[in-house]
């Protein structure tokens, strides 16, 4: 091995550059980023060719003095922090004192600055590290940042770059991050010369994200707000149609910087559970604040991954956050128009294919994408109402929904009768709903009549989701209500099969089966949900014990909980196919408005479509 010495600064810089600048799109982060901290109020980002050429960045901000410019491209200078204490309680974006020194040592770069205080500005260029300069120069009040030819010195990074395209879309989305945290900044994005975004100060976070990303879209997001001592969480979510194939429209602001962190990732997902089918992803904006000391920014070289003095806590505000909005809202699907006009025109001019050559896959794919365009871009229903009186008996464990929250007080209290059936079916009617006209259709879907027009529910789905929430209500409070047998009923399972119960006693208390060993081969069932009086002991457990076996080790206790309680909904729940009495339809449809979320069963699918009179007559070319 050869002796060890000490490196040089350029190259200490250059291993530095490694770190911090990835590709041109961290080249436009940093400098936004010190464009902010310099209070600037009005940022414009001119890119060509994707930043390979240049990235060009002009702010109004406070300007760096004559005497100071030669320090900003130094390693380790900053004006940010002084001292070790400021590490802990880091206000700024930056504070490493990285990003120029990095970014001088891998392009041909300069820099013109002047205070609003001073009657001249000064210029800096630094080229591969080699510096010249200051020298005085005339200046616009503020900051501007030329980064000409990124890794021109470092052939292996910049055979790396990508197409312009990509390299150009890494950028937008450094620039819409900035753009989320910042609507109070006028920000102007070009590319080649060309306008790109143009983003005027004081606008909404709905409005950016209009110009940003779609217009339906933001139309139709929630917003949400959760006060905490130690955290508070804004921001805006998307209903479920709009959920997306990836993660990458779920945006997560600490404290003004945008992070990826998987505690608040899994929180996002787990809110919408049951909402979307497994595939699909939340599209959220949230916006959390947390006391500067309860958050590390100094774990990861572009702050991009933070470390929480308590991940736990945040992971349960956002999930309330989130959750209570979802809860509160009617998510029912109003049909558009557009659809309607679809569907029949299809049917009438065959435009979509002959029925020949579509094979069943086929068909089912077209008949799913028309149901996502039938769902995508529709209003939320005018008629929609909180489920305010019924919130309280379903709110989640440790989730603390202010009490003060505006209630229904026309709505008259909950009164409950339990009706069954013959069949031993269980649905509580609340007394206090009028009957509505309704009508079953094929033994699968309930039709009724409602205020602005019909509602056509899956009753399968919807009576799914019913008994979804209230399992899961009730496992949120402790453990799910358990109906001790008489006589106890039995079941024979393999030795594995013991082994697997055995270890998963736990959990299956807490899901209110009650198991015990009944000689060498068999395991006899004491005690079963009361909810799930429907379904039949035995069998239920004998699938419940595939489950624990294909599953053991893949996934967590808490997803299998959850897939547990998914699969009881589904068995307890009525069946395309049953014919339904008066009554049980009356409670079902009566129950539609008090159960939470129930226009989404637990696998995503809707439960209810709505249609308006203001369609129907449009259809029937009435209006
Ligand atoms: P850091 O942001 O971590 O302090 P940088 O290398 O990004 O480190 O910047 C070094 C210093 O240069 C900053 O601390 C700041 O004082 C100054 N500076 C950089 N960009 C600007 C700007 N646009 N306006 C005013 N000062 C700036
Ligand atoms: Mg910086």
């Amino acid at each position: 091995m050869a002796k060890i010495v000490e490196l040089p600064r350029h190259l200490v810089n250059k291993i530095a550059a490694g770190e911090v600048v990835e590709r041109p799109a961290s080249v436009v982060k940093e400098l936004l980023e010190n464009s902010l901290d310099a209070g600037a109020t009005r940022i414009t980002v001119d890119i060509e060719d994707g930043g390979k050429k240049l990235i060009r960045i002009s702010d109004d901000g406070c300007g760096i003095s004559f005497e100071e410019l030669e320090l900003a491209f130094a390693p380790h200078a900053t004006s940010k922090i002084l001292q070790e204490e400021d590490l802990y309680s880091i206000t700024t974006m930056g504070f490493r004192g990285e990003a120029l020194a990095s970014i001088g040592s891998i392009s041909q770069a300069e820099l013109v600055s002047r205070p609003a205080d001073a009657i001249e500005g000064g210029r800096l260029v630094i080229s591969g590290g080699e510096r010249e300069g200051p020298l005085p120069s005339p200046s616009a009040s503020g900051t501007v940042i030329s980064v000409r030819n990124l890794f021109f010195n470092t052939p292996a990074r910049r055979k790396f770059l990508r197409t312009t395209n990509t390299e150009m879309g890494h950028i937008t989305e450094q620039f819409t991050r900035i753009a989320l945290a910042n609507p109070e900044v006028h920000l102007l994005l070009t590319h080649n010369g060309r306008k790109v975004h143009e983003l005027p100060p004081g606008q909404s976070r709905r409005e950016r994200i209009g110009i940003l990303f779609s217009q339906s879209m933001a139309q139709d997001l929630l917003p949400i707000e959760r006060s905490d001592p130690e955290i508070r969480i804004t921001g805006l979510i998307a209903p479920p149609q709009h959920a997306r194939s990836g993660s990458q429209w779920q945006y997560v602001f600490l404290n003004g910087r945008h992070i990826r962190d998987r505690f608040v990732g899994h929180a996002i997902r787990e809110s919408y559970r049951g909402l979307l089918e497994a595939n699909r992803q939340p599209v959220v904006f949230l916006f959390i604040r947390l006391a500067s000391d309860a958050v590390d920014v100094n774990v990861h070289p572009a702050k991009t991954e933070v470390r929480f003095s308590n991940s736990n806590a945040v992971h349960s505000h956002v999930l309330a956050a989130i959750r209570d909005r979802l809860l509160q809202t009617d998510l029912s699907v109003p049909i558009s128009d557009q659809a309607l006009q679809q569907d029949s025109d299809s049917s009438s001019s065959g435009a979509v294919g002959s029925e020949e050559s579509e094979s069943k896959a086929e068909r089912q794919q077209r008949v799913r994408r028309a149901m996502a365009d039938f769902f995508k871009g529709a209003p939320p229903p005018s008629s929609s109402r909180p489920i305010e009186s019924h919130r309280a008996s379903y709110r989640l464990q440790g989730n603390a929904v202010p009490a003060d929250g505006p209630s229904d007080l026309t709505r008259p209290p909950e009164a409950r009768i339990t009706t069954e059936s013959e069949r031993g079916r269980e649905i509580s009617v609340p007394a206090s709903l009028p009957p509505r006209r309704y009508l079953q259709v094929h033994n699968a879907y309930l039709v009724a009549e409602v205020e602005d027009g019909i509602l056509i529910v899956d009753q399968h789905a919807l009576h799914e989701r019913i008994i979804y929430e209230q399992l899961h209500h009730q496992a949120s409070q402790g453990a799910l209500e358990s109906q001790r047998r008489l006589i106890p009923e039995t079941l024979e399972v393999t030795e594995g099969q013991m082994t697997a119960l055995e270890n998963a006693a736990d959990m299956l208390r807490e899901l209110g089966i009650l198991t015990e060993p009944f000689g060498p081969r068999t395991i006899a069932i004491q005690g079963f949900p009361s909810l799930l009086e429907r379904v039949e002991p035995a069998g239920f457990l004998a699938d419940l014990v595939d489950v624990l076996i294909s599953q053991s080790g893949n996934v967590s206790k808490e997803q299998l909980l959850h897939e547990l309680l998914d699969m009881m909904a589904c068995k307890a729940a009525v069946k395309a196919g049953d014919a339904l009495t008066e009554e049980e339809i009356q409670s079902l449809l009566a129950q539609r408005n008090l159960v939470e979320r129930s226009s989404n069963c637990p696998h995503g699918r809707p439960t209810t479509i709505r249609l308006s009179l203001d369609q129907l007559e449009k259809q029937f070319k009435r209006t």
